[in-house]
């Protein structure tokens, strides 16, 4: 039986505006009152974990921790099959310091020379995690293919590089609404929401 969240404060544990936004989104049936780990000033603790839950866990357990409240994280990345599954957990660190997808999609794009399959996977972990410790995770998945060059401008980090199966448009180039009925994140929210905010 998991754990369900009671309502009122909910720290989303990122640092990252484009995860904020969707998980915002995401959240808003729900009435949660949403605070960012960025917004309090919370420290970003660093990923040590050698999974995608791991590292959302430990970011969610920070956060809630520091804030004595619950806090949802989200541990995500691109799986590249030809890659041999990178950039993976890895995937904000391929953009570097300055946080440059450019430069991070130029890198695979290089990678990928000489390989014909393409095919690659975004990969979500969100973990609800309270201040005494306890702590709930579900994952989720989507498939689908690269494309070089990078194409559209909604979305953030490899979302103009992704085809998702069935469509011929990238994750950037379709409406946030239409993502969030799909997306790695969504399929992740979707298992949470019926653990516990059922
Ligand atoms: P982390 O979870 O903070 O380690 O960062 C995961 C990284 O994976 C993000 O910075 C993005 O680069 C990438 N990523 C995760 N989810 C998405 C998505 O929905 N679209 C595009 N890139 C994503």
């Amino acid at each position: 039986m998991s754990r369900k969240f009671a309502g009122g404060k909910l720290i989303v544990a990122s640092h990252n505006a484009g995860k904020v936004r969707e998980i915002r989104e995401l959240l808003e049936p729900f009435k949660a009152d949403v605070d960012s780990a960025a917004e309090l000033g919370l420290p970003e603790p660093e990923e040590t974990a050698l999974t995608y839950i791991g590292n959302a866990e430990l970011k969610a357990r920070a956060a809630a921790t520091g804030a004595s409240l619950p806090a949802l994280a989200d541990d995500s990345g691109l799986a590249i099959d030809a890659l041999n599954g990178a950039p993976g957990i890895y995937s904000a660190r391929w953009a570097g310091p300055a946080k440059d997808f450019m430069f991070a999609m130029k890198r695979i794009e290089d990678e990928m020379r000489g390989h014909t399959n393409t095919r690659a996977h975004f990969i979500c972990a969100l973990s609800l995690a309270w201040p005494d410790g306890h702590c709930e995770s579900f994952e989720g998945k989507i498939s689908g293919h690269l494309h070089f060059p990078p194409r559209g401008t909604k979305g953030f980090g490899y979302d103009p590089i992704f085809i998702p199966d069935g469509m011929n448009v990238t994750f950037a180039e379709i409406e946030p609404a239409a993502k969030h009925a799909i997306s790695h994140r969504a399929d992740a929210f979707r298992r949470l929401v019926a653990a516990c905010f059922a």
